[in-house]
Order: C-alpha cells, then sequence, then structure tokens
C-alpha cells in the first residue's frame, strides 16, 4: 500500500490541482468509487469517477442488451 513518504497524491480524501495542456482544475477532490455489477474500484477526481462509473454502466447494460438479443 501507499505508507511511504514518495505515496501517491492519488489517495482517497485528497484534494489536488490538477493541470494539464488545455486546463487547470483547483481542489478536486479524490474519490474512490466501485462498479456495483463487476467489483472494478477506480481512484481519481470526481469527474473521471463519474466517467467510470458511466461507462461502466453503458458497458454492462450493452452486455445485457445483447444477452436479450441472443434469447429471442
Ligand atoms: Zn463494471
Amino acid at each position: 500500500m501507499w505508507e511511504t513518504e514518495e505515496s501517491s497524491p492519488l489517495q482517497e480524501g485528497n484534494v489536488l490541482d490538477i493541470i494539464d495542456d488545455s486546463s487547470i482544475r483547483l481542489y478536486n477532490e479524490i474519490v474512490r468509487v466501485h462498479c456495483l455489477i463487476c467489483g472494478e474500484t477506480f481512484i481519481g477526481p470526481k469527474d473521471q469517477a463519474g466517467l467510470f462509473i458511466f461507462g461502466h454502466k453503458k458497458f454492462h447494460l450493452w452486455t445485457i442488451d445483447i444477452d436479450d438479443m441472443g434469447g429471442v
């Protein structure tokens, strides 16, 4: 785990300023979320956590759709 001095800033509860090529985002709280269907876990800023959840929801619904089509 992250217990050393050089621990990752990506830890639940940390608040980071995130700078990339096109933007600066201040006070991003790092959150931990997991998918209720497959259990995959994501740790990162909330907007990306939202994309993670949204992406999994879409993906799992898609696999259910495929199953339904197979059952017709
Ligand atoms: Zn999932």
